[in-house]
């Protein structure tokens, strides 16, 4: 799921901004954690046996792609928008992927931190749906009680129930159940000056026409997981 700009749960605050000292940015600090767990993604993988095959033919099954088709051109990586705060490439998840090393991919922060905006789908010379291959990571990461980025989950999770709630967004309830949850109370109040007067965020929710096959599609997909 894309993080929309409004909401960004590692979007930083006015204050923070405005206080370097006191305050790392956010892409400092996420490029420090990024560059140290890159080394660590580096080290040598002994693929015989840490080689989870079971883990391919999952993340093969569920995205519909073929990974092995992959040859490592690093397109994907050079358009990604998010690669300066990846803490491993998408090209390099990809490879890991192909070596089934499921533990290192499912606890990484990148998938968690992808932005869906598909530009790797886009340049991958090999037709390789790349942006649901991470889709479908941060997917089984959740499965497995993975969660490196519990802010991200904590907006996917409340996005999700307004969808659920109103067959579309309700803004103001969304940013009311994040903030809550995370105690990020002061998360983009300096866009509030902006919005209000276009009339982006609504006090009220809006329920749409379809709301009724929307929340159809939610029970489909509890019945499945249940099933
Ligand atoms: S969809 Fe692809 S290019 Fe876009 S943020 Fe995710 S990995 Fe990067
Ligand atoms: S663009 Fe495609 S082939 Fe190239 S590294 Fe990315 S996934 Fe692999």
């Amino acid at each position: 799921m894309p993080l929309p700009g409004i909401l960004c749960p590692t979007r930083q605050t006015a204050s923070q901004r405005d206080s370097p000292k006191a305050w790392p940015t956010w892409p400092a600090l996420s490029m420090q954690t990024g560059k140290a767990k890159r080394i660590k993604a580096m080290e040598t993988i002994h693929v015989n046996s840490s080689c989870d095959e079971a883990f391919i033919h999952a993340v093969e099954n569920e995205s519909g792609e073929n990974v092995s088709l992959c040859y490592q051109c690093g397109n994907c990586t050079a358009g990604c928008p998010y690669t300066d705060f990846y803490d491993i490439p998408v090209s390099q998840i990809m490879r890991l992927v192909q070596m089934g090393q499921r533990e290192t991919v499912l606890s990484c922060r990148s998938i968690w931190l992808c932005a869906t905006c598909e530009s790797c789908t886009t340049r991958c010379p090999n037709n390789i749906d790349v942006a649901t291959v991470m889709d479908v990571l941060r997917h089984m990461a959740r499965r497995a009680g993975k969660n490196p980025e519990p802010q991200v989950k904590t907006f996917c999770d409340s996005f999700l129930a307004s969808v659920k709630r109103h067959g579309r967004v309700f803004e103001a309830g969304l940013m009311a159940s994040y903030m809550t949850k995370t105690g990020r109370i002061l998360t983009d109040a300096d866009l509030a000056p902006k919005v209000l007067p276009k009339g982006k965020l609504g006090f009220t929710p809006h329920n749409i026409v379809g709301k009724k096959e929307i929340t159809e599609i939610f029970q489909r997909y509890n019945a499945e997981k249940n099933s």
